[in-house]
């Protein structure tokens, strides 16, 4: 009987990945993410649950859970949320249990999220956390891709800009940082780096499997 066939490389069994996208508000970073989760079914998306209010372009349960503050305390209180932090004032976090389940599964996880909530994952699951920082070519253009949105007021967009000098203070946390000048480029950076990081030795625990039954092939001499 012939032996069990190898696995493909590509396939080899390996941790899934927590791929986090910081910016500041403009930065074009939930561009790249929707990009890059039309262009990989494979990507999941952690949702996160948040006490703002809902643009009209936004739906509730894709964009965002948007829920009250006594509901956010509470799932915050219970241990519910992986992270979460106070940003423009109101309150984000990501749902725990999603998040859990994916990794446990080998699944990917892309995180919208800002430094605080980078910075506490990058704590809590060290190597599974892949991060990367979304910069604008001038704050000029920050400013005016906030205005071209069209979606907040006038005082919101004034908070982001003023709070955007913080978010960017932040990039050396960073494992990789991108100037978003140009929006294919920036994408194709972005898709580069999860291909790479994908293939990390040290996340593809099912090598040693794979490596053990390359070594035990008999050459046909
Ligand atoms: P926006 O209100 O524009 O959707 O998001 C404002 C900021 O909050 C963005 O920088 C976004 O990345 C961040 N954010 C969204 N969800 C979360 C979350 O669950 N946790 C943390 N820490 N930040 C979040």
């Amino acid at each position: 009987m012939n032996p069990a066939p190898s696995p493909s490389p590509e396939k080899i069994a390996r941790r899934g990945l927590m791929l986090v996208l910081s910016s500041p508000s403009g930065a074009g970073k939930s561009t790249i993410a929707r990009n890059l989760l039309d262009e990989d079914r494979s990507l999941g998306i952690s949702i996160s649950v948040t006490t703002r209010a809902k643009r009209p372009s936004e739906i509730a349960g894709k964009h965002y859970h948007f829920i009250t503050v006594p509901q956010f305390e509470k799932m915050r209180d219970a241990g519910d949320l992986l992270e979460w932090a106070e940003v423009h004032g109101n309150f984000y976090g990501t749902p725990r249990e999603p998040v859990e389940q994916a990794m446990a599964e080998g699944r990917d996880m892309l995180f919208d999220i800002d430094w605080q909530g980078a910075r506490q994952l990058q704590e809590k699951m060290k190597a599974d956390v892949v991060s990367i920082f979304v910069l604008p070519p001038t704050m000029t253009e920050l400013q005016s891709r906030l205005h071209r949105r069209a979606e907040d007021t006038e005082e919101v967009i004034r908070t982001r800009l003023l709070n955007s000098r913080a978010e960017i203070e932040h990039w050396r946390e960073y494992d990789y940082v991108i100037v978003n000048d140009d929006l294919d480029e920036a994408f194709g950076h972005v898709s580069c780096i999860v291909n790479a990081e994908r293939i990390r030795r040290d996340r593809r625990y099912g090598l040693f499997d794979f490596v053990e039954g390359l070594l035990q092939e008999e050459p046909k001499l």
